[in-house]
């Protein structure tokens, strides 16, 4: 097998070429190595290759060929020195989370997290004795405050789902490097293209690759990415041994999406750019968040740490669930799913569905209101997709 890697190549000829480990047949595609096991030419080489001191796979739950061309080609657009992939983006959040905490550790994490995220880290860690405590991610005295003498993580989503809120990614991870902490960053909605959290300071990135990294609503996965010796010390055995393992097909099926990932990701962020601005002159529609736009409440720092402003759009529909509901059944191209990143345009109604276990009040916290949608856009052409908002929006 052959290992072609080049650390000065652009991020669209490492999505590519990155990673990859081609075989003596030579083909062009990457292989997919759908084994469970791997054999070993004698009884020396097995102990040989427990034991270390000889290069190969042994199972398909620690590492698989394919798995490994995901995980360098992930490594590679990150600027990450090592990852893992797991079967799902939560898979992935709860083994960075979990996989260095103890009983008696304390996190703080923004409140404004993926329903699961939340359940984690609001949930199933008080159970198992880690103490945690939920902040506004917006406020920097918010974290400070929140720090006590055994905080060992932080744990943000930047851009926030689905208010598109951001944190100042630098500066919290400047407080938890004053203070010992790791700080992980769950990057979904910005992708690996528009923001690098680990350039930025953060300590751990995480990715539900379920979303534009596959980009074509195909296959779960999830990626841990960090440097060596964080997951050699903290990640290496509770991965291996809780099995969140990624199956070689879906990590084939993602390696080809991050072929085009560059391509998509413009092409839907041009699409949210121009459907925002259009919301924005809207009759109808008395907020518009999108981080792209002069008038999000973070501007500063969005320009400071991101790219571009992502490929999701927020906005109130005046006239509350009601006229949301009417917005969502009119739309005739756009998909009503809570899904994201998928070249399909999907929008999402987050108080009746990703959201609707929050109790009023977070809700309102969250500054999600009756008349929130949210929209992710796909890779449909923009004007259809503006026609489609706009009829829709008529119905109003
Ligand atoms: C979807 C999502 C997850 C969970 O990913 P799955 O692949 O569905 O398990 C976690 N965080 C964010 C921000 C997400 O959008």
């Amino acid at each position: 097998m052959t290992d072609d890697n080049n650390d000065d190549w652009k991020p669209q000829t490492a999505l590519v070429h990155g990673g990859a480990l081609r075989s003596h047949f030579g083909e062009t595609s990457e292989a997919l190595y759908l084994t469970q096991g791997f054999l070993y030419d004698s009884a020396e080489a097995a102990e040989a290759r427990f034991k270390g001191e000889e290069p190969g796979f042994i199972y398909s739950r620690y590492a698989n060929p394919t798995v490994d061309m995901f995980e360098k080609r992930m490594c590679a657009l990150e600027g990450a020195e090592d990852a893992r992939a797991t079967a799902s983006g939560m898979a992935a959040v709860s083994a960075a989370l979990l996989c260095s905490l103890k009983a008696g550790d304390h996190v703080v994490a923004a409140r404004a997290l993926f329903g699961s995220c939340r359940w984690v880290v609001e949930t199933l860690m008080p159970r198992y004795g880690i103490e945690t405590t939920l902040v506004d991610g917006a406020s920097l005295e918010a974290w400070e405050s929140a720090v006590r003498t055994n905080t060992k993580l932080f744990f943000l989503e930047s851009p926030t789902n689905p208010t598109l809120e951001v944190c100042d990614i630098a500066a919290i991870a400047q407080l938890a490097d004053s203070i010992g902490a790791r700080l992980v960053v769950d990057n979904v909605f910005a992708t690996p293209l528009l923001q690098k959290p680990l350039e930025l300071g953060a300590h751990v990135v995480v990715y539900s690759a379920t979303k534009h990294i596959d980009g074509q609503g195909r296959c779960l996965g999830g990626v841990v990415l960090s440097d060596k010796d964080w997951i050699d010390e903290h990640l290496h055995d509770y991965f291996r041994h809780t099995g969140p393992s990624l199956s070689p097909f879906n990590a084939w099926t993602l390696l080809k999406g991050l072929e085009t990932l560059p391509l998509r990701v413009r092409q839907q962020m041009e699409s949210a750019s121009r459907v925002a601005d259009y919301l924005a002159e809207h009759p109808k529609v008395p907020r518009v968040i999108y981080p792209g736009r002069s008038d999000h409440p973070q501007a500063g720092i969005v320009a400071r740490q991101m790219k571009g402003g992502s490929t999701l759009v927020c906005f109130d529909v005046e006239g509350g669930k009601q006229a949301a509901y009417a917005v969502e059944n009119a739309l005739k191209i756009i998909g009503i799913s809570n899904n994201l990143g998928d070249a399909k345009s999907l929008i999402t109604h987050p108080a009746t569905t990703t959201h609707k276990n929050l109790s009023e009040e977070a809700q309102a916290e969250a500054g999600i209101k009756p008349g929130t949608l949210r929209l992710s856009l796909g890779l449909e052409d923009t004007g259809d997709l503006l026609a489609d908002l706009d009829r829709a929006l008529s119905r109003v």
